[in-house]
């Protein structure tokens, strides 16, 4: 069971920092889901929720995603199902249920960089980049393969286009965790594919996305979804084996790639 033996409601986001900071067992809460699951002695638990950290705004650029922002937000929003072709907001309707989401935070998803997330395997097939207090504005990809560090994650940012894009995903049953996530996209720069879950944290396949290059004809369909599976490393867990997801892989793959040339 996790202890908290003090909380402290930020008035600042520098006075958040400075707390986290001061001693190794302080942490920031999100909507405590994944926390209140282990059993950390918390110092002090950093509470965000005063900070107006949760809404969903729309800039010039970007749709920016605050960090205190519930996945049930993420899921209803106009702006994220419009945009994206809603992967962002349909990514999440199939984590656990509607109560639970309206707890869980965008930033706990991200800053957790859990294996099996729905959430970072759709934001890295988009071009997102994460706001820390200390860090500062980083790609997604990076910020997913760095050192953990102490830091508060402000905001999520994807870079708006009109792209063409797609999400899958395949559960053992409705509401659990995802035994293969998969997005791909299309924007001017090329396609990219991102497979989460594998059960591995989410990334991209670059080489699967070379080959796609050319255009997007049956045969570098192929191609690419059997690239997927040779250059990313899939595992054996409790919900499925390796070569389950490998085969899963491809033809989710197959399937995301054929919905965006549609
Ligand atoms: C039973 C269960 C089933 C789940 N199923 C799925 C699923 O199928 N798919 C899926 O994608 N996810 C799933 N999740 C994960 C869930 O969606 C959330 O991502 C998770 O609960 C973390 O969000 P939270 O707001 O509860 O964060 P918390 O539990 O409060 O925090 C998680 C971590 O992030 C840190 N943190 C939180 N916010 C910040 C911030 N702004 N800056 C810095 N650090 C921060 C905390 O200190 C902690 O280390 C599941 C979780 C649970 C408990």
């Amino acid at each position: 069971m996790i202890t908290i033996n003090q909380y402290l409601l930020a008035t600042s986001l520098e006075e958040a920092y400075e707390t986290l900071v001061a001693n190794k067992k302080n942490v920031i809460l999100g909507g405590m889901l994944w926390l209140k699951m282990g059993k950390q002695a918390v110092h002090t638990a950093i509470d965000l929720s005063k900070l107006g950290l949760d809404q969903i705004t729309e800039t010039d650029e970007y749709i920016e995603i605050g960090c205190m922002t519930s996945l049930r937000q993420v899921e209803t929003s106009r702006l994220l199902q419009e945009h994206f072709d809603g992967i962002v907001a349909n990514c999440v309707k199939d984590i656990v249920g509607t109560q639970f989401r309206n707890v869980a935070t965008i930033g706990g998803s991200v800053f957790g960089r859990f294996g099996f997330s729905d959430v970072l395997t759709a934001l890295l097939a988009l071009d997102t980049y994460v706001e820390l207090y200390k860090g500062g504005v980083m790609p997604l990809e990076d910020f997913v393969n760095a050192k953990r560090n102490k830091d508060i994650l402000v905001k999520v940012m994807i870079r708006k286009s009109d792209s063409k894009a797609s999400y899958h995903t395949q559960r053992n049953s409705a509401t659990d965790f995802p035994v293969l996530a998969v997005a791909v996209s299309q924007a001017d720069e090329g396609v990219k594919i991102s497979v989460g879950a594998r059960p591995h944290k989410a990334k991209r396949a670059y080489e699967a996305e070379a080959l796609l290059q050319g255009g997007l004809t049956e045969s570098t369909i192929e191609a690419a979804a059997q690239k997927v599976v040779e250059e990313l490393d899939f595992g054996t867990n409790l919900r499925a084996g390796e070569a389950y997801r490998k085969q899963l892989a491809q033809a989710l793959v197959k399937r995301a790639i054929d919905e965006i040339r549609a």
